[in-house]
């Protein structure tokens, strides 16, 4: 193959646009590879070690203090690190949430929202949903649009659908207990918090590894137990046992406190919510200048900064699209297996140059191709 795009230098990582699990930075897994050898100099690996112990106790411990100072979080919100990734809380939430009046309000704007709405359909009495995106979301219905239920026990919203590319401009202003699903988005920009309830999200995305959820509950609003139901399921029991019902996933942990010192190190939410809007802009205004030969149809609002799907004009040049691009040093650049096309996910630890890369190849793809 003949192509003038970059290919990745002799000892550089390949670009990795995958949507989760997705890109960590070089220098925390450098520290990670160390310490799993040798934790700090104890003679330890991190995964070998008590997750009650002295050894463990300071990366316990700055998971909450770093996580409570990046969000500037209430001291009547609780901090849950739990095992499963983000899926469980599509279940959790309206088992424990949707207590008084067992109804819900849903926002379902793409692929996840519609996962999350259709598990608590079974679960509770009524789960309406409020607003809803086309099928090929491209925008978000308006607040004002929203036909919220008085009765509803929160409102439940995805703030980044990461297989649509449609992300919440910001909090949405409802003066009702928000929920919201911030996995494909989390600790990208500032978050108003005290308007939700709750927040949760898996960690694979933008904090570290597969197998952790996080999640940021108001502690007045969890019922002490629920019924029935086993003990793992009742958020209060995991706050009573500080995410320690059973042995944690410690490396998951630790990979998410090395995610937060890095988060801290980079300038903290704020210069991250800068450097991801540059990051995004420059895609979106390569597939826009391409005169249609690259598609992404979301409204300028509601574009995802994070995931950036998009369509060739002549479908049947995708192979040697994904082909061109790995052998550029560009990877997992393919679409959600129901929607096709490409996609390119931006996380937080997605660098500046694996962008700039990805916009010089798609406009020489396109200028051999085109
Ligand atoms: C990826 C993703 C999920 C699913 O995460 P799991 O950890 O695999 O359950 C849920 N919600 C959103 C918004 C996602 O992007």
């Amino acid at each position: 193959m003949t192509t003038s795009a970059p290919i990745p230098p002799p000892g550089r990582r390949a670009w990795n646009f995958g949507p989760g699990p997705a890109y960590l930075p070089t220098e925390v897994l450098e520290r990670l590879s160390a310490d799993l050898l040798d934790y700090r100099g104890s003679g330890l690996g991190v995964a070998e070690i008590s997750h009650r112990g002295p050894l463990f106790a300071p990366v316990v411990e700055a998971l909450e203090e770093r996580l409570r100072r990046l969000l500037a979080l209430p001291s009547n919100y609780a901090v849950l690190w739990m095992h499963g990734g983000a899926t469980p809380h599509f279940s959790l939430v309206p088992l424990n949430l949707a207590r008084r009046h067992r109804r819900a309000d849903y926002v379902v704007s793409g692929h996840w929202s519609e996962r999350a709405h259709e598990e608590a359909t079974r679960l509770i009495e009524e789960a309406r949903i409020v607003a809803r995106s086309s099928s090929s979301p491209t925008s978000v219905p308006p607040v004002s649009a929203w036909a919220l239920d008085p009765d509803a026990d929160y409102v439940y919203y995805t703030d980044n659908e990461s297989v649509d590319g449609v992300e919440f401009p910001g909090t949405p202003r409802v003066e009702r207990p928000l929920v919201a699903d911030m996995t494909a988005n989390f600790l990208s920009r500032p978050v108003e918090v005290p308007r939700h309830v709750l927040i949760f999200a898996g960690a694979q995305k933008n904090l570290g590894i597969t197998g952790l959820g996080v999640v940021i509950v108001n502690c007045d609003a969890l019922p002490e137990d629920l019924p029935g139901h086993p003990r793992p399921d009742v958020y209060a029991a995991h706050v009573a046992a500080g995410s320690m019902l059973n042995t944690p996933n410690t490396v998951a942990w630790y990979v998410a406190s090395l995610m937060l010192e890095w988060i801290e190190k980079e300038g903290g939410l704020k210069a991250l919510d800068e450097r991801n809007r540059r990051k995004a802009e420059r895609l979106y205004a390569v597939l826009d200048g391409s005169g249609g030969f690259y598609r992404n149809d979301v409204s300028p609002a509601y574009r995802s900064r994070m995931n950036v799907p998009f369509t060739l004009a002549d479908p049947a040049l995708l192979p040697l699209f994904f082909r061109e691009a790995a052998a550029a040093g560009l990877h997992q650049l393919e679409g959600h297996r129901s929607r096709g096309g490409a996609r390119a996910s931006l996380y937080n630890a997605q660098p500046v140059e694996a962008v700039r890369d990805l916009c010089a190849f798609l406009d020489e793809f396109q200028r051999r191709h085109g």
